[in-house]
């Protein structure tokens, strides 16, 4: 899938997910406050962009909406120094990080890996992506989720436990960064379940309102 960001164009190969990023929504989960932040990944075909139809699980048990700021690389990058990373980020948007949440709790008791839960087809809803200045403040940004007009989640990226640079950084300590890599960056507390039927949208400054209607 191709996404447009500003004037660039990427084919991302790569979706990074950060888990646990605010304490209100780890403490909704009955997680501890992470030491260092949780990654887990989706692939790119779980991508879907606004407007398309979200496709729910079926039988798989209680399907989840968890709205995140979504951030998009713009270039190459190991090892970035944490006051380094405005550089190389290309964009943001809203994203949901669609998770099929009985199942999560299975696998999490049985400590085993989230990806049946997390990575299937469709699990990733991505809004358009806004090109930022490099200033931009990415740690004072307020988001709302509504399903069917009803607000579900409101959150702001100042109450994230690992900012963005430092998460982008640590990435960068672990893999070498690519342009088009996509950043989950963690959900506020209020996730809550999707059923077909449901509209869900997201919106913040600047960005959106993105919709998706789930079937
Ligand atoms: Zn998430």
């Amino acid at each position: 899938m191709q996404l447009n960001v500003g004037m660039n164009q990427f084919d991302p190969a790569r979706i990074f997910c950060i888990g646990r990023n605010y304490a209100e929504h780890a403490q909704e989960m009955g997680a501890p406050k992470p030491a260092e932040p949780v990654v887990f990944m989706k692939p790119a075909t779980s991508l879907v962009p606004e407007g398309e139809p979200l496709v729910l699980p079926r039988g798989r048990g209680g399907v989840h909406h968890e709205m995140e700021l979504v951030v998009a690389l713009g270039r190459e990058g190991k090892d970035i120094a944490v006051a380094a990373v405005p550089g190389y980020v290309a964009g943001v948007t809203l994203g949901i990080d669609l998770t099929l949440r009985d199942l999560q709790s299975k696998l999490k008791q049985a400590g085993q890996p989230w990806e049946l839960s997390k990575s299937f087809d469709g699990s990733a809803a991505i809004g358009r992506f806004t090109s930022w200045p490099a200033e931009f403040d990415f740690q004072n940004l307020e988001m709302r989720c509504t399903v069917n007009g009803a607000l579900r989640q409101q959150g702001t990226t100042r109450d994230m436990l690992f900012p963005v640079a430092e998460i982008i950084s640590f990435l960068s300590r672990h893999w070498r960064l690519l342009p088009g890599d996509l950043i989950y960056t963690g959900t506020p507390a209020g996730v809550g379940p999707l059923v077909p039927g449901d509209t869900i949208m997201l919106e913040g400054p600047g960005l959106g309102p993105f919709g998706w209607a789930c079937v």
